[in-house]
């Protein structure tokens, strides 16, 4: 049985890393895709771990071979999920997490009709606005221009299964488990297995 594809997005400072941290401690066999990456790594993020922090000349050479699923740029970096790692976990009957933005999930939506996509909004703009500043990581200016890019993002909204409002982080998290334990309940994710129990009654589908 192939695996489930989740696609997870939300515009930056919403609480989105924080909410797959939660969804990955409890689901241990739900496997994080690391994108390639070629903006430098922030804080303690490890290579390998976090991303793969590559060059431009790397990056646009994987384009090229079409080792990429999906890419896109984001604020003048690009972003890219490896093929093969999403295609032969599929394969091996993983269930496998993008965190990628609203440009890459409509491209892997195209290519996987089944996968089931999630966008996580901030309360309101005030809101996101205050996240971003209490992070206080980054200059006025780049808050706004983050603040921006949401004003765009969000309305990308109906590209997506599901919409988590995320208020309260302790509700972000259930609903979010909530989708990926129904994820293995979706009939279509389990026609092989629907094909196995009526044949153990004899019959054909
Ligand atoms: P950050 O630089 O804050 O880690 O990520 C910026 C944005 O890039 C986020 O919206 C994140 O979801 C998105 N992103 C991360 N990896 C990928 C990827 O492989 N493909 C695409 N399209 N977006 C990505």
């Amino acid at each position: 049985m192939r695996g489930n594809l989740y696609i997870v997005s939300a515009p930056s400072g919403s609480g989105k890393t924080t909410l797959l941290q939660n969804l990955l401690r409890t689901f241990r066999d739900l496997r994080f895709s690391v994108s390639y990456t070629t903006r430098q790594p922030r804080g303690g993020e490890q290579n390998g771990v976090d991303y793969f922090f590559v060059d431009r000349p790397t990056f646009l050479g994987m384009v090229e071979r079409g080792e990429f699923l999906e890419y896109a740029e984001y604020y003048g970096q690009l972003y890219g999920t490896a093929r093969s790692f999403v295609e032969q976990q599929l394969e091996a009957g993983k269930d496998i997490i993008l965190d990628i933005d609203v440009q890459g999930a409509r491209q892997v939506k195209t290519k996987f009709e089944d996968a089931i996509a999630v966008f996580s909004l901030p309360p309101s703009f005030v809101e996101l606005e205050r996240r971003l500043r209490s992070r206080m990581l980054e200059s006025d200016e780049a808050i706004r221009r983050r603040l921006d890019i949401a004003k765009g993002e969000i309305l990308f909204y109906r590209d997506y299964d599901y919409i988590i409002v995320n208020d309260v982080l302790e509700n972000s998290i259930l609903l979010l488990e909530s989708i990926v334990r129904c994820g293995s309940a979706v009939a279509s994710h389990q026609k092989h297995r629907i094909e196995e129990i009526i044949a153990s009654f004899g019959g054909t589908v």
